[in-house]
C-alpha cells in the first residue's frame, strides 16, 4: 500500500480524471464552484501563517483564501488545499469535529499536522496532475529552467512546482529551500533516495560551506532581486557518503518570500549498485581469462 500522502495525491488525480481535465492549467476555483458547489472568496487573513479556510454552514461549504501573499500560485494552492479537505476521506469529520464551523489551514508543506500535509499533497496533485504533468515535464527538460516552465504552465508557485518536479523526475535530484545559511527543508527524488550511504539533509542544518548556495545567500540582495546562480557541486558536499558525483547546482532567490531555492541534479543516473555489479563482473572474468 502507498504511504498516505501519496494516496492523497492519487485521489486528486483520480478526481481530475473524472472531471475530464487533460490540459494545464487546472482551475481550482472553477472546480470548487462549478463541480462541488462550494462558494469561493478572497479575503485578507491577518492571522499569521493562515493560507485559507474551509467554512461549514450545515451542509453548505465555503472556501476563503488569504490574499496577504500576492502570489497567484500560492492562492490557487490554498484553494486546492481546501478542496483536499472537502474530498479526502475522514477530513470533514476531523476538521469539523465537535460542531466546529471554521477550519484554518496552513498550506504549503509548512505544517506537521498529517491532515494539513495530506491536503497539501492533494493540492499539489490537483494542480499538477499526472499524466499531464509528467508529459509536460518530458517536454521541458531538467533542472530549474524546467521547473520555471512547469510553474508557468500549471500557474503554481516555483516552490510547489519544485517539490512536485522532484517527486516525478527520473534523475537523481533534490530541491532545497534555505533562508540565510539555514536549510528549511530538502526533498529528494526517488533515484537519489535509493543511493546508499547518504546523510539526508534535515531542517535547521547549515547550508554546506563552499557551495554556490552559500555564496548566494551571503548577500541578501540576491534573494530580494530574485537573482540566479548556476554552478556545479559534488554529491558529497551536500549528502556526505562515498560517491563523488558531480551535480548541477542551480540557485534562485524567491524575492517576495525571502528564501532561496536550490535545485541539485545529475544529467546521468548513477547507480552505485550497478557499478559494484560491473566491478564484480570484471573480477569474475579475470580468473577465467587467466585459466586459458
Ligand atoms: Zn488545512
Amino acid at each position: 500500500m502507498l504511504p498516505v500522502p501519496e494516496l492523497a495525491g492519487r485521489t486528486a488525480e483520480q478526481f481530475v480524471h473524472e472531471l475530464g481535465i487533460t490540459e494545464l492549467p487546472v482551475d481550482p476555483i472553477a472546480i470548487a464552484e462549478e463541480e462541488l458547489g462550494i462558494h469561493v472568496e478572497a479575503k485578507p487573513v491577518s492571522r499569521k501563517g493562515v493560507s485559507g479556510m474551509l467554512l461549514r454552514l450545515g451542509e453548505e461549504y465555503a472556501i476563503v483564501y488569504a490574499t496577504h501573499i500576492r502570489s497567484e500560485g500560492f492562492q490557487r494552492f490554498s484553494v486546492a488545499h481546501e478542496i483536499g479537505h472537502f474530498k479526502l476521506p475522514g477530513h470533514i469529520d476531523h476538521i469539523f469535529d465537535g460542531g466546529k464551523t471554521v477550519h484554518e489551514s496552513r498550506a504549503g508543506f509548512a505544517s506537521g499536522d498529517p491532515y494539513e500535509l495530506e491536503a497539501d499533497h492533494y493540492a499539489a496533485s490537483l494542480l499538477m496532475p499526472d499524466p499531464v504533468f509528467s508529459k509536460e515535464m518530458n517536454r521541458v527538460g531538467d533542472g530549474l529552467e524546467a521547473i520555471e516552465s512547469l510553474s508557468t504552465a500549471c500557474r503554481t508557485s516555483l516552490e510547489a512546482t519544485a517539490i512536485r518536479y522532484v517527486q516525478r523526475t527520473d534523475l537523481p535530484a533534490a530541491i532545497i529551500l534555505s533562508a540565510g545559511q539555514r536549510i528549511n527543508y530538502c526533498f529528494m527524488s526517488d533515484p537519489l533516495k535509493e543511493v546508499e550511504g547518504l546523510e539526508w539533509i534535515r531542517k535547521g542544518m547549515p547550508v554546506p560551506a563552499g557551495t554556490a548556495t552559500e555564496r548566494f545567500n551571503a548577500d541578501p540582495a540576491n534573494v530580494t532581486a530574485a537573482e540566479r546562480l548556476d554552478d556545479t557541486t559534488s554529491l558529497m558536499d551536500w549528502f556526505g557518503g562515498e560517491w563523488d558525483v558531480q551535480l548541477e547546482e542551480e540557485v534562485k532567490g524567491l524575492s517576495s518570500y525571502g528564501k532561496t531555492l536550490t535545485v541539485l541534479y545529475s544529467y546521468e543516473g548513477f547507480d552505485p549498485e550497478g557499478a559494484e555489479d560491473n566491478a564484480n563482473l570484471e573480477e569474475s572474468y579475470v580468473p577465467r581469462f587467466r585459466k586459458r
